[in-house]
């Protein structure tokens, strides 16, 4: 049932099937390729370069900034310098700023969220203490201003030290995102190599079928078509698949037969005698040059028999054509009738008749020309209340050594017909052979 709706499969649908079966497997290797690489490899690699651009550098940069901050400051307590303290002010500022920016990149995060809020701390712990430098500064206490100093540093080495915790945490995740999207990239590559061997294996599979089902019936098509008109005509066209080159195969099967049978008829019509419906001259000359290669090759005997209408002209001349013709046709039904099935009645002339009877010895040949004769005597042809008397003479001869090519045979056959019109017709005579 299956199959024969998939043999059913018109051309449209059979080439629609064959390119989709190899366009569309490339097409869903594209896509799920794409989305692969989009959605799995590339996520990975999105998240490392944002953890590297929105995290680890704002911790380094806060980070130096810390750093900076010390410098104007330690610079104004030496040297009371106005502008230091602006640009220790704007310092502080920034590092402010620097924080309140991480703080929102990391709120959503558990693990540096804690290490972030506790280096903020060890940062808010500074600024008493920077408020303490200053007053050392007015007082010119300077023993003050360097345990103050001190203080300072340290406090702003726990901060950096909490923020260097958070930035290992980091590169620590980003190691693992690389390993993955490393990973994640080899497994793609696999993927795609083996979607590729799958897209070349359905690609060949559907050019395969294309060929089985659509090259090959064209191919089976032209060779009917050539061996046809090189004179083939019992080649038949075999295509089951698909329906149209079926079809086509089908109507050029019908027309080879239709063409072959009108050949035929035609071949036939060329061997027949149209007037009496006996063998021509054709077939006689064929029979004959194929009953000597018999008798070369197996020493078969046949015979000949040469018939021939006495006073034909005068049964024309005193009756006219039209009963000439009708003596001709009535004839030719006794040479039928008198005949075995193997034997082969010809009509060679105008009122000339001959028969071939292979496998036959004198006697049987002598019996069959007397037959042909009595009957043909016995006939009864009736024109214009007239009743026609028709006699034939009959020569015939057999193969022998001395008879042994077609030519020789008629001959022979003749001579022996032409002494029976010799010694008074309407007698049968066999050629003499010593
Ligand atoms: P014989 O006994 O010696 O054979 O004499 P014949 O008159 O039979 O022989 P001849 O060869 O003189 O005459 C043959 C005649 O047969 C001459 C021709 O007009 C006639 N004939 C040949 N073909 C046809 C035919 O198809 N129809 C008719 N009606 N007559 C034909
Ligand atoms: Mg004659
Ligand atoms: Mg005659």
């Amino acid at each position: 049932m299956k199959q024969n709706r998939l043999k059913s499969l018109s051309l449209k649908w059979r080439l629609l099937l064959t390119q989709g079966i190899i366009l569309l497997p490339l097409l869903a290797a594209t896509v799920a390729g794409f989305y692969l690489v989009n959605n799995v490899v590339m996520k990975d690699f999105k998240d490392v370069i944002h953890r590297y651009q929105d995290q680890v550098e704002p911790i380094r940069a806060l980070q130096l900034a810390m750093l900076q901050v010390e410098i104007p400051l330690e610079e104004y307590l030496i040297s009371g310098s106005l502008e230091r303290m602006a640009e220790f002010r704007a310092a502080r500022q920034e590092v402010e700023e620097k924080f309140s920016k991480l703080f929102v990149e990391f709120q959503t995060d558990p693990q540096l969220m804690p290490l972030l809020e506790g280096a903020q701390t060890q940062w808010n712990h500074i600024h008493p203490v920077v408020t303490d430098l200053l007053e050392a500064k007015e007082l010119g206490e300077s023993q003050r201003i360097s345990a103050g100093l001190i203080r300072f540093d340290s406090l702003r080495g726990v901060a950096h030290d909490k923020l260097e915790a958070a930035d290992r945490l980091i590169t620590d995740i980003v190691d693992a995102d690389l390993r993955d999207a490393t990973l994640a990239l080899e497994r793609t590559e696999w993927i795609a190599a083996i979607a590729l061997i799958v897209c070349l294996f359905l690609a060949a599979f559907g050019i395969y079928l294309f060929i089985k089902t659509i090259v090959d019936s064209i191919d089976r098509l032209i060779e009917g078509v050539e061996r046809f008109a090189q004179g083939d005509r019992n080649h038949q066209i075999d295509i089951a698949v698909p329906p149209e080159l079926s079809k086509v195969a089908g109507e050029f099967n019908q027309m080879i037969a239709i063409i072959r049978s009108s050949e035929e008829r035609l071949e036939q019509q060329a061997r027949t005698d149209k007037l009496t419906g006996l063998l021509n001259r054709i077939p006689y000359d064929e029979i004959l040059s194929d009953a000597f290669q018999r008798f070369t090759r197996y020493n078969e005997g046949s015979a000949l028999l040469a018939l021939d209408i006495d006073h034909f002209k005068s049964i024309n001349d005193t009756y006219g054509h039209d009963a000439g013709d009708e003596v001709l046709r009535k004839v030719a039904q006794i040479l039928r009738g008198q005949t075995r099935s193997v034997d082969k009645a010809f009509r060679i002339g105008g009122e000339e008749f001959a028969i071939y009877l292979p496998q036959c010895d004198e006697a049987a040949t002598r019996n069959t020309g007397e037959r042909v004769r009595q009957a043909v005597e016995a006939m009864k042809v009736v024109v214009n209340e007239h009743t026609v008397k028709v006699t034939i003479s009959v020569g015939y001869a057999l193969t022998r050594a001395s008879t042994d090519t077609p030519d020789k045979l008629k001959k022979a056959a003749d001579q022996a017909l032409y002494k029976a019109k010799e010694d008074g017709r309407n007698r049968v005579v066999g050629f003499d052979i010593s």
